[in-house]
């Protein structure tokens, strides 16, 4: 019972030492960007979900725009109308917070097209942990 206890109170110390990770080049918001920064794009999972509509959306346009045998013109114009529905229509998401930098959609978990939400979290400096403002190391 009492080894248990000193094991436990070691884990716990070694829990509290270790550093934030707010230093390391891969961290944005509690959350890291190693992965996606190794093999950008590979996890499709860490894109925002509304960006991801919205690609699908555009994707399934020019393939009817296509089959229709549409004029770029016209094909721009209906574009242009049926992606201002889509704003009117709001933001698909449960995790949507207005703010941030970008002006289609000013969502602050938004970086690029990743959603900070869906990365992993940082639990503190790790093995990984590269300084800022250095080039990346694998
Ligand atoms: S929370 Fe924001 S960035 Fe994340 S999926 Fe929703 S809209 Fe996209």
């Amino acid at each position: 019972m009492g080894s248990t206890r000193k094991r436990g109170d070691a884990r716990q110390a070694d829990k509290l030492r270790q550093m934030p990770g707010n230093a390391c080049r891969f961290f944005r918001a509690g959350r890291c960007l190693y992965e996606e920064r190794l093999n950008p794009g590979y996890n499709g999972s860490w894109r925002c979900v509304v960006v991801r509509s919205w690609e699908r959306e555009y994707d399934e346009f020019v393939q009817r725009a296509e089959a229709f045998g549409l004029e770029d013109d016209a094909a721009g114009s209906i574009w242009e109308r049926r992606f201002a529905e889509m704003m009117r229509a709001g933001v698909a998401c449960d995790r949507f917070e207005r703010g941030g930098e970008y002006e289609l959609l000013a969502c602050v978990h938004l970086m690029g097209d990743l959603c900070l939400c869906a990365l992993p979290p940082c639990d503190g400096v790790c093995g990984r942990f590269q300084p800022r403002g250095r080039r990346m190391k694998n």
